[in-house]
């Protein structure tokens, strides 16, 4: 299958979109048509194992990779989740359904892509005839550093380096990236936010001075944000997934439509619930649950994409985001896959901070999607009474979709034109991930130290904790580097030497 630009310029193929990350133009890849699931195919879907979906869905796209070779790396990669199941489907109630995406190594979703995509990545430089070493570069928001170093650590062939906003982080995302293990990492603090943090990677990515040093050196670029297509593939499988375990447990019937309640950031994984749409999957409607950075709950309203406001930081920071890269994806497809007027668009939006959609596309956002969002207050009373209600602990970014999904379902309920359906609420990341906010979410009460704050999360809600988490506790700081943004590209040809 090949893949093409958002912005018209290039058309290239699976594993060569892997290994590049983003378009020479600047634009992001998609696949050139969407490869359809059929009816028979969804129900033989039933009776395979977690591994064997992901495989199924990814060979769809990635039909140069050799499907024995992609299944067994996929197993290998999720043999290193708790449990046996990669993405457990929790039912609360009658019609709500939890989506535990936090079972990996780092304890947040991200694992579900960034285990898998080393092998992807491997895979596509031997396809594409690659021999230079590769340096992967990542912006994160927290999250996103932590399963790429642990995915990638002592990887052969490549070196990766993380960059994340210096007061943009939870304690505990902090210390896990900080800690982290392996002899081909770096880690670096920013002095900014998110969106500097990923202005700067996007930086080096495009300018050609940059590029021709590292090429100098015999390495190439590489990302393993979420606009690596890379890491979109493996997300849109557990959407699959769920719906298959709701088939199999009879809570509903095979075509029946399924709602799913995502917190988003970068829109990455919502976006991928709207591939598997596209696939074929009977999904109903996806609704878009934003915090205080609720750029996404206002373009659904007004039609207009404006991230000139102040940035807030919020106890969800993975989610503390205003320039959504993937949102580009829907708004090619949106628009008719019309590539000169993407390109316009994302330029407006980094030359003014802005740009507007027609009413009439408007209208097809608003019958896929509805978006919402959550201030702190009702994140943590969210939190507290639904523990209280279910004995369910959840984390501030689970927090923040709950309080969106059941805005949404008062909303269906008023509404007569919008059907109602199961919803599934996709769970991101482990509650001891956040511990100070959610223990304070659970008690009303703060707690300095982390691990003073899971002892106490477990007290109270008896979950399990997870040892990674336990054992960062006894590792030793090895990053402490903090630089403006500026100095990034510095800091990257430092670490290669
Ligand atoms: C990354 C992340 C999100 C946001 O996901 P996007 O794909 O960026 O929209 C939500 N919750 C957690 C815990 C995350 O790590």
């Amino acid at each position: 299958m090949k893949f093409i630009s958002t912005r018209g310029g290039e058309s290239v193929t699976a594993a060569r979109a892997i290994v590049q990350g983003i378009a020479s133009d600047g634009g992001l890849f998609v696949p050139e048509t969407f490869p359809a699931v059929s009816g028979e195919e969804l129900a033989a879907m039933l009776a395979m194992d977690y591994a064997e979906r992901t495989a199924f869905v990814l060979k769809k796209y990635l039909d140069e990779y050799d499907a024995d070779e992609l299944l067994a790396a996929i197993r290998e990669a999720y043999s290193r989740f708790d449990d046996g199941d990669a993405a457990p489907l929790v039912r609360v109630e009658n019609g709500m359904y939890m989506l535990e995406l936090y079972h990996g190594p780092t304890c947040a979703f991200k694992d579900m892509a960034l285990t898998v995509l080393p092998y992807l990545l491997r895979k596509g430089c031997d396809l594409c005839g690659i021999k230079e070493e590769v340096l992967i570069l990542v912006a994160t928001s927290g999250d996103t550093g932590k399963a790429a170093l642990e995915g990638f650590k002592d990887a052969k062939g490549v070196k990766i380096t993380v960059f994340y906003p210096d007061e943009g982080v939870s304690k505990m995302q902090r210390l896990q990236m900080c800690t982290q293990e392996g002899d081909n990492v770096n880690v670096v603090a920013i002095k900014g936010n998110f969106d500097d943090c990923q202005t700067g990677v996007k930086k080096i990515f495009s300018s050609k001075e940059c590029v021709e040093k590292l090429k100098a050196k015999n390495i190439v670029l590489s990302s393993a944000n979420s606009i690596n297509f890379g890491r979109l593939a493996p997300q849109i499988a557990y959407y699959f997934s769920a719906y298959c375990d709701l088939v199999s447990s009879q809570q509903i019937a095979m075509g029946d439509k399924v709602d799913f309640t995502v917190p988003t950031g970068n829109f990455g994984n919502i976006l991928a619930a709207y591939y598997a749409k596209r696939m074929g999957l009977p999904v109903g409607k996806l609704v878009c649950a934003s915090n205080e950075n609720n750029v996404l709950t206002d373009f659904w309203k007004k039609g207009i994409y404006d991230c000139k406001r102040p940035f807030r930081l919020t106890m969800s920071p993975s989610m503390d985001i205003l320039v959504s890269s993937n949102l580009e994806r829907l708004v090619f497809e949106l628009s008719g896959r019309n590539t000169a007027l993407t390109a316009e668009r994302m330029n407006s939006l980094a030359g003014k901070g802005k740009y507007s959609v027609t009413p009439e596309e408007l209208k097809a956002y608003r019958e896929l999607f509805y978006a919402g969002y959550a201030g702190e207050e009702d994140t943590v009373e969210c939190i507290y009474e639904f523990f209280m209600d279910y004995g369910y602990p959840m984390d501030t970014h689970t927090g923040v979709a709950m309080k969106v999904a059941q805005e949404y379902a008062a909303f269906v309920e008023e509404d007569n034109e919008t059907e109602a359906h199961p919803m599934v609420v996709v769970s991101t990341a482990s509650p001891y991930k956040f511990p100070q906010a959610v223990y304070y979410a659970l008690t009303g009460n703060d707690v300095k130290d982390s691990f003073k704050g899971i002892k106490r999360i477990n007290l109270i809600t008896a979950m399990k904790v997870p040892e990674s988490l336990k054992a960062i506790r006894y590792k030793p700081v090895r990053f402490k580097t903090c630089v403006p943004p500026a100095k990034m590209f510095d800091e990257v040809l430092n670490f290669i030497g």
